[in-house]
């Protein structure tokens, strides 16, 4: 298989340029590849005015970056992120993301922090099969999770979020985008769009990859007002997105008390692994929740006794994260992400 990769450059800032790989002009040989870019460029291009295109080239998928995925199951793979803060990355590429293959067809779930990463993510893929993408599962807003959709959906993949998704992503999207290209470069983010899902999901739903069935399970307000977990029904592989947390320090931004509301309700059946928003596949689910959950109820208790001996928000959030000390060893970005998460849990739990 041959993929076409565009050349272009920021309208703005001429010397920004970078590949954007364009699956539409996948072929079967460099001719065929060849004889399709420039009016599949022009067509993309046409509808990204920010960027002019420089070149085209046609490339094997072999000589394309790639990101590292590791077949966790049959037919499932994962990609492990960086176990950091967006802050403390070079790249942002921090989230966890996965790609099931069915018979038929391939799914794939969160797809990163930027256009580019998407693009690792879809290069790694054709490089293990070259079966159609049909689904994109977006597990929550959160940028390091969704930013790299476009190339998806490209490719065809139709997009599938919580019904809550959309709303929260729109209201977002702007602040995500400005911090990210100053955080790590307007180039570094290029032809990066925020895609929404086709499907909103409201109940659990399923989807079939051909002899595989993925099923999509909403959450209540939790680590966000939009979670989605995945359940590879054939090998029992959860993907729990951000709804758990190993190694990097949970953020709280949906409920405190609904993501502790979420840890008395396990799955059913048990799944055989899970994998996490962020940090290592774990093989049972004390494993993957236990500490999770432990710095969580320990939040939520330091936060309640602020609040009852009648302390300002002001004094409050460093007594909790000073509360919370003991809990570092173990958590990567601790001590920003605890308060960050004091702010939140004390203006959630000053209304109870
Ligand atoms: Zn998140």
């Amino acid at each position: 298989m041959i993929h076409l990769i565009l050349t272009a450059c920021l309208v703005t800032q001429p010397g920004a340029c970078g590949p954007i790989l364009l699956p539409q002009g996948q072929a079967d040989d460099m001719k065929s590849c060849q004889n399709g870019a420039d009016r599949i460029s022009r067509n993309w291009l046409s509808d990204h005015p920010e960027l002019a295109g420089q070149a085209t080239t046609c490339l094997p998928a072999d000589k394309l970056p790639t990101l590292k995925l590791d077949q966790i199951a049959p037919g499932v793979f994962v990609h492990l992120g960086e176990t950091r803060q967006l802050e403390d990355s070079d790249s942002g590429q921090i989230a966890n993301l996965g790609v099931v293959v069915g018979d038929l067809s391939v799914a794939v779930i969160d797809a990163g922090v930027s256009r580019i990463q998407g693009q690792m993510l879809y290069a790694a893929l054709r490089q293990i099969t070259d079966k159609p993408i049909s689904h994109l599962i977006l597990t929550h807003m959160h940028p390091d999770h969704v930013l790299g959709a476009s190339v998806f959906a490209e490719a065809g993949a139709q997009i599938w979020g919580h019904h809550a998704l959309p709303n929260s992503l729109t209201f977002r999207q702007d602040r995500y985008l400005e911090n990210l290209a100053r955080l790590y470069s307007p180039q570094a983010m290029i032809g990066t769009r925020v895609v929404l899902p086709d499907h909103a999901v409201r109940d659990v739903a399923q989807i079939d990859l051909g002899g595989r069935v993925l099923s999509l399970i909403p959450a209540r307000t939790a680590h966000t007002d939009n979670d989605l977990m995945v359940r590879d029904d054939r090998e029992q592989v959860l993907f729990a997105g951000d709804l758990v947390f190993r190694d990097l320090t949970p953020v709280v931004d949906g409920s405190l008390t609904g993501w502790l509301d979420w840890h008395r309700l396990p799955p059913s059946p048990m799944p055989r692994l899970i994998v996490p928003g962020h940090g290592p596949v774990a093989q049972d689910w004390e494993s993957a929740i236990g500490p999770q959950r432990a710095f969580l109820v320990a939040l939520a208790d330091a936060t309640r006794a602020q609040i009852a001996a009648g302390k300002p928000m002001s004094a409050a959030v460093p007594q909790i994260a000073q509360d919370l000390a003991p809990f570092e060893p173990g958590w990567n970005a601790f001590a920003p992400t605890v308060a960050r998460d004091a702010t939140a849990a004390f203006k959630e739990l000053e209304w109870e």
